[in-house]
């Protein structure tokens, strides 16, 4: 969806994930025949139009999908994003992320994602509730808390969360459907910790990985020079937690550009700035730099938070971090980490960096089905204990693949290849544990 999607080659998140996804097989050997496509197809894709009442007195119709690319795990999980440029595709190649990511963080759950083809910014508030109940009613029992519980994505938030809640809730009276959708309001069954949640774990996978010195010169984030592309959620709590845990912040952007300061931002400062004027950009005693000029910065690690297809063919030579942590969602091309790779940077991927905000989402999904709320505490330490097993998975089946398969071909495997390696592994393992065809 953003506009450097496709510099690559005309890459998209759908070519980009089965790019990932083949490569990774190349390191599996003893996969079962016939296996593959089903772990590469949408177990289910349910399409919807449906016209809602503008207030214009207008009619307009709408179209709109929900994903579920795999549930043998357990029940869909994934946001729904309302955008006018979603596509089948795209949200198809994020429910498959979202399968591999619940794989990781070890969650009894599928990957699932759904989209609405519309424009929130020139929809009314009205139009957007009724749209979203609309939407809720025409899938039916494609959701629900034990087949697919959505979350919120691009566009949505804890509002359309309530709204998709209180519609399913209309339509099966009588039971506890708080764990239909995650990301509600804290009132209405949200999880403490939910907010900052991607954040905290892209923090708790780093300082983890650090601890296994693989990244040379790299153990601890004290006094690590940290960039980090965006300050929407992810960005601005990585942000908060990163400097916490004792990293110096030397540069920061959002859409409108970015600034640095080789001495370490303030990131209170930082973000009282962009409250104040929309944008860091003029923040008093720091350089303004360009997204380009973030991405290549003199930096220890570089924090893509913002959009897909950042680091690619045409500017991974440039970049200098020794590590990137990918926050956001597929923000390094294929093209890019073998580039990466070659330069002996590392790059921890999107689906254990970024899970945070899934394990927090099940968190909520098993607090609503006991009728609990957990204190903040214990949301924070099983979080990061999550983050921590998961991390720890991939870096072992990266030391095991790389020392079974000393390949022909020189090629050697990334954390990618082994976080995918681990999940397909897992997805895999269920799936014949269960006997799906038979
Ligand atoms: P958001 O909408 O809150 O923030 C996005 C930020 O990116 C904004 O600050 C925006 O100004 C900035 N931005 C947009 N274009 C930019 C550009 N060209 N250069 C620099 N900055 C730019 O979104 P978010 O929830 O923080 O999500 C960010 C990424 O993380 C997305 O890829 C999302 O899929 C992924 N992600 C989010 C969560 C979550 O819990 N929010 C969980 C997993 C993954």
């Amino acid at each position: 969806m953003s506009d450097a999607a496709g510099a690559d080659n005309g890459l998209d998140l759908y070519v980009i994930a089965q790019q990932q996804f083949d490569r990774a097989l190349s390191w599996i050997d003893d996969l079962k025949a016939g296996l593959i496509d089903y772990l590469v197809t949408p177990k289910r894709t349910v399409h919807v139009r449906f016209p809602v009442h503008m207030d214009d007195d207008s009619v307009q119709t709408f179209h709109g999908f929900r994903v579920l690319h795999n549930s043998s795990r357990g029940p869909g999980k994934g946001g729904i994003r309302y955008h006018p440029d979603v596509t089948e595709h795209e949200v198809a190649a994020l429910a498959a992320l979202m399968t591999w990511k619940t794989a990781l963080a070890d969650l009894p759950f599928g990957g699932a994602k759904g989209g609405v083809v519309c424009n929130p910014k020139v929809l009314s508030r009205a139009e957007l509730r009724r749209i979203t109940r609309r939407f809720v009613i025409e899938l039916g029992d494609a959701i629900g808390p034990h087949t697919d519980i959505p979350a919120p994505d691009v566009y949505t938030n804890e509002q359309t969360m309530a709204w998709i809640y209180d519609t399913f809730d209309l339509f099966h009276r009588g039971q506890n459907n708080r764990a239909v959708v995650t990301g509600k309001p804290l009132r209405l069954g949200g999880s403490l910790g939910r907010d900052s949640a991607t954040g905290r774990g892209c923090l708790n996978a780093t300082e983890r990985f650090l601890e296994h010195r693989i990244v040379d010169g790299l153990d601890s984030l004290a006094g690590v020079r940290v960039a980090i592309q965006g300050l929407g959620n992810v960005g601005a709590n990585s942000m908060l937690l990163f400097h916490e845990a004792g990293a110096k912040i030397v540069c920061v952007s959002d859409s409108q550009g970015g600034v640095a300061d080789d001495a370490g931002l303030d990131p209170l400062q930082v973000l009282a700035h962009k409250a104040e004027h929309g944008s860091v950009v003029g923040l008093p005693e720091t350089k303004t730099i360009t997204n380009e000029d973030l991405l290549a910065c003199d930096c220890d690690i570089l924090i893509p938070a913002a959009l897909e297809c950042q680091v690619r063919s045409d500017n991974a030579a440039d970049v200098k971090a020794r590590l990137i942590v990918e926050a956001a969602n597929g923000p390094v091309t294929p093209e890019a980490d073998e580039l990466l790779q070659q330069r002996g940077i590392v790059v921890l991927p999107d689906i254990v960096a970024n899970a945070g905000g899934v394990v927090v989402s099940y968190f909520e999904w098993v607090q609503n089905l006991e009728n609990q709320q957990w204190p903040l505490d214990e949301v924070e330490r099983k979080l990061k204990s999550r983050m921590e097993t998961a991390v720890d998975a991939i870096v072992l089946r990266w030391q095991v693949i790389r020392e079974k398969d000393r390949r022909d071909d020189g090629m050697s495997p990334t954390l990618r290849d082994a976080a995918l390696v681990e999940a397909i592994t897992r997805l895999s393992e269920v799936i014949l544990q269960r006997d799906i065809w038979m």
